[in-house]
């Protein structure tokens, strides 16, 4: 007998203020601390097949307030915490970019900055993902407009910048899912029903 198959196939988590508590650009490895509940709701997912990754707008790269190395000891300490408590991390996808920067060869306009869509897309085909059976969960209206163009399920949280954009969310992304935490939403996505056409597809 096979396994029911996964309800989702990915989540596209947003580092700072969804995953962890938001630190502004944050350099050191030490000041990482995970969501509450993150991890247990996350463990959850991956148990039952669904990969996450964690997808990052690092402008302060571009700004030359934060190197890419030190941008990836902080991912991989959040790795470790969340390996830690059985939580795989697929990839983290960042984009290290902005128009505004100041440091070559990062100062540019580019795709890859949510909400623009380049690093959920590539994962989305080298993993063979369904877009609808994905969601977007993060703090502020460029997750959530990833989401939307990506055509999967958006989530907007309260913790980090969420407050700041519940209203543009509300207003322009009546699809989205709100919630008040990471934990919130997870459970949220948890109990969410197969779309109507999903469902009836399976069941030939
Ligand atoms: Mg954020
Ligand atoms: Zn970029």
């Amino acid at each position: 007998m096979s396994p029911p198959r996964r309800r989702w196939d990915a989540l596209f988590l947003d580092r700072d203020g969804t995953l962890i508590v938001e630190r502004g650009f944050l350099r050191d490895p030490r000041g990482v601390r995970l969501a509450r509940g993150a991890a247990a709701a996350l463990r959850r997912f991956a148990e039952r097949g669904t990969l996450l990754f964690v997808v990052t707008n690092q402008s302060g790269i571009a700004r030359g307030l934060v190197t890419p190395e030190e941008v990836e000891a902080v991912n991989a300490e959040v790795a470790r915490r969340l390996a830690r408590r059985g939580v795989p991390v697929a990839a983290f996808l960042v984009c290290p970019h902005h128009p505004d920067g100041t440091v070559a060869p990062w100062a540019r306009r580019c795709r890859c900055r949510k909400p623009g869509t380049l690093l959920h897309r590539r994962a989305i085909a080298s993993h063979g993902l369904d877009p609808a059976r994905c969601a977007v969960v993060g703090d502020k209206w460029d997750d959530v407009g990833s989401g939307l163009a990506l055509g999967a399920v958006p989530v907007h949280l309260l913790t980090g910048h969420g407050r700041e954009d519940r209203a543009r969310v509300l207003r322009e992304a009546p699809g989205a899912i709100p919630a008040r935490s990471l934990a919130e939403g997870l459970a949220l996505l948890e109990a969410l029903p197969e779309r109507a056409s999903r469902a009836a597809s399976s069941v030939r």
